[in-house]
């Protein structure tokens, strides 16, 4: 970065032998105090695989709109709506429709040799403001479970809700058709499950769909506790909710937003301390897991491009992810560009020649099948990567201008060495990075003062783990 003296701006005429020499001096002091001066930049540098894009390929417009107007053809998917024997029976109501999921898994598990195991998480949840009385849910869900022994402790999970609402929550009987909040979700579960399960993957991968999202988001905060009881290793957690890309004038397709928490959620009073003290504000684990998916938007051609948010969620509004962050998880929320609010919790109605309610008919299934893309890209890359270095710490206890960073090396045997990342304070993703070969420690000459760093472990493909950004070692 050159600033260059305003009086040369102003008089380019006065630009003499000596305030040339000045200028250039400038411009070398100036390039010396660059944070980027050296390494290699990281934008374009992210590889991809040839096994992933050949998945990637067999995503299918046509699968996800069948199953979208599957899911509509319950006519609600209320949590509250009936789930008993007839209902089921009759294909109408929420436990119609978790039958149908289901089966879904189940058929794709047959496909794959039984490689997926078929799940449901079921509880009571108590009477609250949108549940009137005690009520059953259900998220179900399919595990690929990872091949490798001790990478199949790693877990990345991608979920949507497959419960509906429509303009009254505590409505149980009148449609609430749910095609894109969350058909489209849902659709991004089931896809993703379809075309992964053909690979083998080291580590494992979960296909969630929850209910009661709309009462609560009762279902992903019971599945979070779960993980969190359960001490799963869960690195990365991607919610899809509204992403059918509405077929609004105003709609770009071209871009899907990921939306990712500042200041963790599960963060403890110390953890802020350091936070404010360091200027860690932009560097969550679930902004580390957006960083991730923004390289992979530039690696696979997916057909949408990820549109960082640094926010925790649309203003004011929640979503499944939070009940992930709540338990100290990485997870991000994917959502269409520009939600149409003509066509979300909405009794499907015609007024002043408005139609309202959340048809099939304004879900554009190749939007979907482009998110689902970027989803899957996400999911196996992370499935395929090593796990990230342990105890990144940078060393404080002597003043000095260089930094020195330490950590314990990626467990489970597949990394084959590490790469440190760095970016300007003021940049919103990772600028540049120095590889390592089988290290735990690495000396730069560049000033922590001035810098955020991050290791990340890198595998025998390229595979990059997800980075870690170091706390203070005196
Ligand atoms: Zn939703």
């Amino acid at each position: 970065m050159v600033v260059l003296n305003p009086m040369l701006i102003k008089h380019p005429l006065r630009l003499t032998v000596r305030s040339a020499i000045f200028l250039a001096a400038a411009t070398l002091a100036c390039l010396g105090q660059d944070p980027g001066r050296s390494g290699v930049d990281v934008a374009g540098t992210f590889p991809a695989d040839p096994q992933i894009q050949g998945a990637l390929r067999q995503i299918s417009a046509q699968r996800i709109q069948t199953n979208i107007e599957k899911l509509v053809s319950f006519g609600t998917r209320s949590t509250i709506s009936a789930q008993n024997v007839q209902a089921i029976a009759s294909g109408r109501g929420i436990g119609a429709a978790r039958e149908w999921i289901k089966s879904e898994f189940e058929h794709y598990s047959k496909d794959c040799g039984g490689c997926l195991e078929v799940k449901e998480d079921t509880f009571t949840e108590q009477p609250a403001d949108r549940i009137p009385k005690a009520t059953e849910l259900t998220n179900v869900y399919a595990v690929l479970k990872g091949t490798d022994p001790e990478n199949s402790k790693r877990i990345v999970l991608v979920t949507g809700h497959y419960d509906s609402r429509n303009s009254d929550t505590l409505d149980v009987s009148g449609d609430a058709p749910g095609a894109n909040d969350d058909g489209s979700g849902t659709a991004v579960s089931l896809e993703c499950a379809r075309v992964l399960s053909k690979i083998k993957f080291p580590a494992t991968i979960i296909f969630l769909t929850v209910a009661g999202e709309e009462q609560g988001l009762n279902g992903s905060r019971h599945f979070a506790k779960l993980a969190k009881d359960q001490g799963w290793d869960l690195e990365a957690v991607l919610n899809n909710d509204i992403v059918g890309g509405d077929k609004s004038p105003e709609q770009d397709h071209s871009v899907v937003r990921v939306f990712s928490e500042g200041l963790p959620a599960a963060a403890t009073e110390q953890d802020i301390r350091r936070i404010r003290g360091l200027g860690g504000e932009n560097d969550s684990e679930s902004r580390q897991l957006a960083r991730y998916i923004a390289d992979l938007g530039r690696a696979y051609d997916t057909g949408v491009k990820p549109m960082l948010v640094f926010r925790l969620d649309r203003y004011l509004r929640g979503g499944d992810h939070s009940a992930f962050n709540q338990q100290g998880f990485a997870a991000v929320r994917f959502t269409e560009f520009r939600e149409d609010f003509h066509h979300q919790h909405q009794n499907v109605r015609t007024e002043n020649g408005i139609e309202y309610g959340d048809l099939p008919k304004f879900v554009d299934y190749d939007y979907v099948a482009a998110v689902a893309r970027l989803n899957a890209a996400t999911l196996a890359s992370l499935a395929l990567a090593p796990a990230p270095p342990g105890s990144v710490h940078l060393l404080t206890k002597d003043l000095e201008n260089d930094s020195t960073l330490t950590w314990t090396a990626s467990p489970g045997g597949l990394a084959k060495d590490y790469e440190v990342l760095w970016r300007g304070t003021t940049s919103p993703e990772w600028e540049h990075f120095q590889k390592f070969d089988n290290v735990t420690r690495a000396t730069l000459k560049l000033s922590k003062d001035n810098v955020i760093f991050a290791v990340r472990a890198v595998g025998r493909d390229g595979q990059r783990s997800l980075p870690v950004v170091p706390t203070p070692e005196r």
